[in-house]
């Protein structure tokens, strides 16, 4: 495995890689690598001649309040975990390579970009998906691969390609989560452990979300109401957003008559923490 820092050097693998006619996998991280990742990296691996994994914690995507500076880091265990994964290239960039001085150019997409954790994270998804179009564009990946875990994130990287013409095929995997429920994320990390018990709310709160609409349910604010309630009943939680919305375009929706995304954003202590279900239309 090669970890390479470079965006010339990673141009060159690619353009052997390519003249070789082989497919390329490629799962674009933050690094602190837990079985949520790995779940994305096997399937690249089962899916692709190469498989490469980038590594960067993205200055873009943080606001000014945000946890940019202490967002974990540890890249040495990262590319021990990867190496035994075989994966072959670790894209391991520094910020000045990514964004030299005078960078000015930015994707927005719009609309999607400004609901859900949009509305409390201005400016978010321009990052992300600005990171996310450079990096297909230096790796040119026959398949990239990404979490529901971050619903809305899939949702406007797909639009993005679509919109801009790319090539790239994008395959969505589900949530991996702890024993308890808990969605695995690098950010579990800032939680101690009372925060950490109580973290288990979101899973909680969908699962009674689940049952409720099993048994009959379909008005979104009822369902939003279960949520809230069982949120609320945990003392270290604060909700940011709890919403129903159409998978296609975020928007909310009044009731569940085709396939639904339920999404969460859920604050315990200073920890700002996200969780979702998709609920499918029932044919
Ligand atoms: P991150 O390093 O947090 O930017 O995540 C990199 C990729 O891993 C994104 O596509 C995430 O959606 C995905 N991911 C993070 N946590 C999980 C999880 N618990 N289950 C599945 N995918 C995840």
């Amino acid at each position: 495995m090669e970890i390479v820092n470079r965006i010339q050097r990673m141009k060159e693998v690619i353009k052997d890689i390519k003249k070789d006619n082989k497919t390329i996998g490629f799962v674009p991280t933050m690094g602190c690598l837990h079985q949520g990742h790995l779940s994305l990296v096997r399937e690249a691996r089962r899916m692709s001649d190469y498989v490469i994994v980038s590594i960067f914690v993205n200055p873009k995507q943080f606001g000014p309040n945000e946890d940019y500076e202490k967002y974990p880091r540890n890249i040495t265990k990262d590319a021990e975990i990867l190496s035994q994964e075989n994966v072959d290239y670790v894209f391991y960039p520094a910020v000045e390579e990514m964004y030299p001085e005078n960078y000015r150019t930015y994707v927005i997409v719009e609309d999607l970009s400004d609901k859900l954790c949009g509305k409390s994270r201005p400016g978010h998804f321009k990052g992300v998906a600005t990171i996310v179009i450079k990096l297909l564009n230096i790796i040119q990946p026959n398949f990239a691969f990404f979490g529901q875990k971050d619903a809305q994130q899939s949702i406007i990287i797909k639009r993005m390609i679509r919109d801009l013409n790319l090539d790239t095929e994008i395959i969505i995997l589900p949530i991996v989560r702890e024993p308890d429920g808990l969605a695995m994320s690098s950010r579990n990390l800032y939680l101690n452990p009372e925060e950490r018990k109580a973290a288990t709310v979101l899973f909680k709160s969908l699962q009674a979300a689940k049952e409720l609409i099993k048994d009959g349910e379909k008005k979104a604010s009822k369902i939003i109401e279960r949520i809230k309630k069982i949120i609320a009943d945990e003392p270290l939680a604060k909700i940011d957003y709890i919403e129903v919305v159409d998978l296609d375009n975020l928007n909310p929706m009044k009731s569940l008559d085709k396939t639904a995304l339920i999404a969460i954003g859920v604050y315990i202590g200073e920890t700002r923490l996200i969780d979702n279900i998709i609920v499918r239309e029932e044919k």
